[in-house]
């Protein structure tokens, strides 16, 4: 595959060797700079996108559309990902045709969206997204609702492509495959940034990231995803700018959490997040937590590696997982301050992780079900270091359908410094079906958390993880 983009590269050399083709970039507002940055536009026969690389439904898509008589382009990560060699994560198309009208189309399609009105295709199991040609303009006209340059609602259809170019995101997202004759269309410099692995926001960074400040975490993750460099006026209003991510919906946020920790480079995305102060916008308490104890970082990065490692692999990679790793020290925190008045433990880890939580869930919202998730993990954490474990109840644990997620992040907290190893040791050994039961019980030196002198279990009252004590 980087054979065949040096291939590419090579053969589209010509275009960027002419000076007349290749104008200074520009910060400047989108109308100032359009005129003077002409799109690019590589045939087929010097381009390696072929229709091989695009998922079969994607093209169904896009061949119905042309058929219709409408106008249809794959956009976006798709043309991107697939020039530089990479596997794009989804196939996102742009047509003229109204999203009403690609509706009458296709069988199963729904349109969803307020914020933009998008059709959704269903083939098969594939589901595809289809645009519909959007202008830039930022001016209250027809269905676009702006408040405070945030751009709110944004319904209004642009005409043509160059219309739709202008608005993206990011140069090396202006790009375009054109299904009618194969070739790749790349505006505002796309194709020169593409080769030369810059992101570097369309237009003036002050007023893109206003009326969208999620391109701050969209560009940082294009770094990381990508491996490129951040063009310094797109890099230099994020910190300034971090606030602004307080306006953002808090759902939409915890959707960009996962594409930025969950698709194979989160270690990157980590350091890029760290680097231009967005990390302590989106996990004050955590970022609080690097402060105050070194461990808590390196727990996190191997947390990162680890998430990476497995994606690499295939394995699954649970948000519950990543998003329990994030809140674990700023629980622990809580939960070591105020753990000498308590008795009982497994209510306190409840009590201080619903604080955590629900101070977390002011910035990125955690879904229910995932939060639920988190809460069985970090009650296992105690449960797989508590000194009964060698009784039979508590070996019984690893039947338990959390064990395996709860055993990973016991086996993370170790490599990242806590005193854990006898415990590793012993579930290792109770996991292969070895009698670990009495001499490699940890002793108390070495098991955590020890200073509670637990009060007798009441055998009928079962749930008494679910005590949850007034904060
Ligand atoms: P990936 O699929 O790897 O996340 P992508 O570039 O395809 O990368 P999508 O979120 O799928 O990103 O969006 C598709 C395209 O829509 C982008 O390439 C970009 O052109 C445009 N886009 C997405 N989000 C924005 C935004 N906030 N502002 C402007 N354009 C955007
Ligand atoms: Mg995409």
């Amino acid at each position: 595959m980087m054979a065949a983009y040096k291939r590419l590269i090579a053969s589209i050399k010509n275009i960027f060797n002419n000076p007349k083709n290749i104008a200074e970039p520009q910060s400047a507002p989108i109308e100032k700079i359009k005129h003077s940055l002409p799109p690019q536009r590589i045939r087929r026969s010097e381009h390696i996108l072929s229709r091989q690389l695009i998922s079969k439904s994607a093209l169904k898509v896009l061949y119905e559309l042309h058929r219709a008589g409408y106008q249809a382009y794959l956009v976006g990560g798709g043309v991107r990902d697939v020039l530089l060699g990479q596997l794009p994560k989804d196939f996102d198309i742009v047509t003229n045709a109204r999203p009403e009208q690609v509706k009458n189309l296709f069988h199963y399609c729904h349109l969803i969206g307020r914020r933009f009105v998008l059709a959704h295709v269903h083939i098969g199991r594939d589901l595809i997204e289809v645009a519909t040609f959007r202008a830039h303009e930022m001016q209250e006209v027809g269905d676009r609702v702006i408040k405070d340059g945030c751009i709110v609602r944004d319904n209004v259809y642009g005409t043509t492509l160059e219309e739709d170019a202008w608005r993206r995101d990011f140069t090396i997202n202006a790009l375009y495959y054109d299904i009618s004759d194969f070739s790749v269309i790349g505006y505002a410099n796309g194709i020169e940034d593409l080769r030369l692995g810059i992101v570097r926001l369309i237009g003036d960074p002050l007023l893109r990231y206003q009326e969208d400040p999620v391109r701050m975490l969209r560009a940082l993750r294009f770094v990381a995803k990508l491996n490129f460099q951040l063009d310094p006026a797109t890099a230099a209003p994020i910190q300034q700018f971090s606030h602004l991510l307080d306006n953002v919906n808090t759902s939409r946020l915890y959707e960009e959490m996962l594409k930025l920790f969950l698709t194979g480079h989160a270690v990157q995305s980590l350091q890029q997040l760290r680097q231009h102060q967005l990390f302590g916008q989106l996990f004050p308490l955590t970022e609080q937590s690097f402060i105050e104890n070194p461990i808590a970082l390196t727990f996190i990065e191997k947390a990162m590696q680890n998430t990476d490692e497995r994606f690499a692999k295939g394995q699954s990679v649970l948000p519950a997982f990543l998003f329990a790793a994030f809140l674990w020290h700023p629980i622990m925190r809580l939960f070591e301050k105020e753990r000498e008045e308590n008795a009982n433990e497994q209510a306190l880890l409840f009590h201080c992780s619903q604080r955590v939580w629900t101070e977390q869930n002011k910035r990125v919202a955690i879904p229910r079900r995932i939060i639920t998730l988190m809460q069985e993990i970090w009650v296992l954490q105690l449960r797989l270091t508590r000194r009964k474990s060698k009784s039979k109840r508590n070996v019984g644990l690893v039947q338990h359908p959390r064990f395996r997620a709860s055993y990973d992040f016991l086996i993370l907290r170790a490599n990242s410094g806590e005193p854990l190893e006898t415990w590793i040791k012993f579930w290792t050994r109770v996991q292969m079906g070895q009698d670990a039961s009495i001499e490699e019980t940890p002793t108390p030196e070495t098991s955590e958390p020890k200073k509670i002198v637990r009060r007798r279990r009441r055998p009928h009252k079962k749930n008494n993880t679910k005590t949850t004590p007034t904060v």
